[in-house]
């Protein structure tokens, strides 16, 4: 159960994301329909996924499976009993680090996979779509500043990551996608991005989505050409822990 107090919350935060989305577009000409948000509610409650999907949210992000598997779960098995159709789709995006021993069950609700950084981890994620018989989109998280603890993978390796993607039949590569480091200037980082995934383009034209932008950035990413913004904070509000 969702109090009214907290739809108000979520349905003001996300008009006032919306708002932001569209005038970043407009300062730089973009087209708003090119820039997809997803609204990342790790941490938060099924209640809160549901209450945003009836406010109009399809692509929600996750980034750990153990949070994530049950959640997303209950969440289409409501949506299931109190609705129909293609209106009614979920699209979950998985965007955290990724082990190859959890890429299996990832493979059975994820619909878009934007972490991938390592070799055996994408190996593993379409073995896991094979036996759940699914394709899934899957990008290739790049580390702008060759830090690689935090995920992501060196630039250097991009190119590789992305062929091997490329190679899988039940994995779609769809492209690119960053954390802006912590201190760096967003829009030098994101400007980097950007011809990253131009480079990978150049060899895979379908892999057109740039994932980048999140609460505090993400005017600087749709700048720099971002067509995917994973957005938490500003629209769920603070990640206290989960009691
Ligand atoms: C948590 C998270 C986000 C959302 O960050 P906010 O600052 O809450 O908007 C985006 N991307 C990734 C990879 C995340 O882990």
């Amino acid at each position: 159960m969702t109090s009214a107090t907290r739809r108000d919350e979520l349905a003001r935060n996300l008009t006032a994301v919306r708002e932001r989305v569209a005038r970043a577009c407009d300062a730089v000409g973009s087209d708003p329909g090119e820039v997809h948000l997803i609204v990342v509610t790790k941490h938060f409650p099924a209640s809160d996924v549901l209450t945003l999907h009836e406010l109009g949210v399809r692509d929600i992000g996750e980034n750990r499976d153990q949070e994530a598997a049950g959640k997303v779960g209950e969440v289409r098995a409501a949506l299931r009993e109190h609705s129909s159709g293609v209106a009614d789709a979920l699209t979950v995006h998985f965007i955290g680090q990724l082990q190859s021993n959890k890429a299996g069950r990832v493979a059975g609700y994820a619909d878009a996979v934007h972490s991938l950084d390592r070799a055996k981890v994408i190996d593993a994620l379409a073995r896991g779509a094979e036996s759940a018989d699914r394709v899934l989109d899957g990008l290739v998280q790049v580390s702008l500043d060759g830090d690689t603890s935090r995920g992501g993978a060196r630039r250097e390796e991009v190119s590789e990551l992305a062929d091997r993607i490329a190679a899988h039949h039940r994995l779609r590569l769809r492209g690119v996608m960053a954390v802006a480091p912590v201190g760096a200037d967003p829009a030098l980082c994101f400007a980097d991005l950007r011809d990253i995934a131009d480079g990978i383009r150049a060899s895979h034209p379908e892999a057109g989505w740039i994932s980048a932008g999140m609460s505090a950035d993400l005017e600087p990413a749709v700048a720099a050409g971002a067509t995917h913004l994973r957005v938490g904070t500003a629209i769920l509000g603070s990640r206290a822990p989960l009691l």
